[in-house]
């Protein structure tokens, strides 16, 4: 199968470092994969929890990090000062469209309520076609293991396609993540039940 470069790979995290030393841990070496691959980290813009740790961790390997923050969090002094580039938007909203129009595919760290509406927001345009990016889950500790079976469970009470649920990319290792997410190809059916194939 060819294989596609990633050129800018967006990563939404916790604005909080969790518990596990682990988390703090996996989203450096995911910073040092990034940046070690030349891609382009695009992600919420700010210095907290761990989304301050991707950054700093590409940072410190010299690669090239995009911030795009809404302006309130910007006027509380949320910004990382050490960006490459930042982007204040108007609202969250804006400021999510901004991300996924920048990036060529999505990694989510543990996080919060933050991380999972971003996680299942651009999961939902790749499953309606609206975008053709792949999204993967940092598998750290199994922390994404209730996502996985959320969806199984709407899978069996016939609200998602097991392609829709299985298009999700699960894995611990940085690389084997992004390498995946460079392999992978957009589901080929379309949301409804019982409904035919989506033109390709
Ligand atoms: P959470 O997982 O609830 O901590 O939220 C993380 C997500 O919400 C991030 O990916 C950001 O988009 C947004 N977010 C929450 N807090 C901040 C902050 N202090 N600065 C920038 N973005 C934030």
């Amino acid at each position: 199968m060819s294989k596609t470069p990633l050129k800018s790979i967006a990563v939404f995290s916790g604005s909080n470092h969790g518990f596990n030393p682990a988390y703090i841990e996996s989203a450096r070496a995911l910073g040092r994969e990034i940046a070690r691959r030349g891609m382009r980290l695009i992600y919420g813009g700010t210095d907290k929890g761990l989304m301050g740790v991707i950054a700093d961790s590409v940072i410190a390997e010299g690669g090239e990090v995009v911030g795009i923050i809404t302006k309130l969090l910007f006027d509380l002094g949320h910004m990382h000062k050490g960006l490459t580039r930042y982007e204040v938007t108007h609202d969250m909203r804006t400021r999510k469209a901004r991300m996924s129009e920048c990036a060529d595919a999505f990694i989510a760290l543990p996080g919060g309520l933050g991380t999972f509406e971003e996680l299942f927001e651009v999961a939902t345009l790749t499953q309606l076609g609206e975008h053709h990016k792949g999204v993967a889950c940092m598998n750290i500790s199994g922390f994404f293991e209730p996502v996985r079976t959320l969806f199984n469970h709407a899978v069996a009470e016939g609200f998602m396609k097991a392609e829709h649920s299985e298009m999700l990319i699960y894995h611990t290792d940085p690389s084997v993540l992004i390498d995946a997410l460079e392999q992978w190809q957009t589901p080929t059916v379309n949301k409804w039940i019982g409904s035919a194939q989506k033109p390709v």
